[in-house]
């Protein structure tokens, strides 16, 4: 799709994996964002005849870097991720962290650090294209298991993420939605927009079609893991006392279990 002056190609891999393709239309450069493997990415590079400049990482996860050494070997392409996990991201050259930018073409790329999922994970924010890769951070009414962080640093990553426009494009790593919605709608029942949003998601996963990207606008009415300071999901939880970071806590818990 085209936004703007950046293309985002969106491509499916493994189960349910998302690999983005990006392509600043002025200068030519070319990135993709969380290469599990490589052999999609090269598929869709030789079809158009673009060379990879980038490869942007979210966090260390094979699903997510398992392609960075093929592409970086034809390509020569410079991979980028959080340099608390240099050990963890193969070939990584440009390393960034909570609060940094760089350019791509030439528009500002924003790294802001979501310890959480995994220690080292951030999400790349293009603002003058709104547009958030987001990785294994927030999903369509889901956020990311906690491996490695805890629920209160998890709820301050979601809670920067928030800040950001509602018209961001949200384009996460994974085609979770049905299954998230399923779970969203235990906690938060009453929530006409989710009920609405589910029937839609139900719907086009039945065509076979994709739920992402979705849009922060959207996941601050329908996804629990950013309404933990929501009264009925309080009221529902009998949280109604608790801190945001307890609520939110206690949703990815039984999120867990679910
Ligand atoms: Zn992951």
């Amino acid at each position: 799709m085209l936004d703007e002056n950046l293309e985002v190609i969106q491509v499916p891999a493994f189960s349910d994996n998302y690999i983005y393709i990006i392509r600043d239309l002025i200068s030519g450069q070319v990135g993709t964002i969380d290469p599990g493997t490589a052999e999609p990415v090269i598929k869709i590079l030789d079809e158009k005849s673009w060379k990879l400049d980038f490869i942007f990482n979210t966090h260390h996860h094979p699903d997510h870097v398992g392609g960075n050494l093929t592409l970086k070997d034809r390509y020569d392409c410079k991979i980028i991720g959080h340099g608390a996990d240099q050990r963890r991201i193969p070939g990584i050259d440009l390393k960034v962290s909570d609060g940094e930018s760089f350019t791509f073409g030439n528009r500002e790329v924003n790294v802001i650090g979501t310890t959480g999922h995994t220690k080292g994970h951030i999400v790349y924010w293009f603002a003058q294209n709104n547009v958030l890769f987001c990785g294994d951070t927030l999903f369509s009414m889901g956020c990311g298991r906690l491996f490695e962080g805890t629920p209160a640093q998890m709820w301050e990553s979601l809670t920067k993420i928030k800040q950001l426009p509602d018209i961001t494009k949200v384009y996460c790593a994974h085609e979770y939605t049905e299954a998230n919605g399923a779970f969203a709608l235990t906690v938060d029942p009453q929530n006409e927009n989710l009920v609405q949003y589910m029937t839609e998601v139900k719907r086009l996963r039945s065509e076979g079609l994709m739920t992402i990207p979705s849009n922060l606008g959207l996941e601050k009415k329908v996804n629990p893991f950013l309404r933990a300071d929501d009264l009925r999901i309080r009221q529902n939880l009998k949280m109604i006392e608790a801190t945001d970071e307890e609520v939110f806590a206690e949703i990815r818990r039984r999120k867990d279990i679910f």
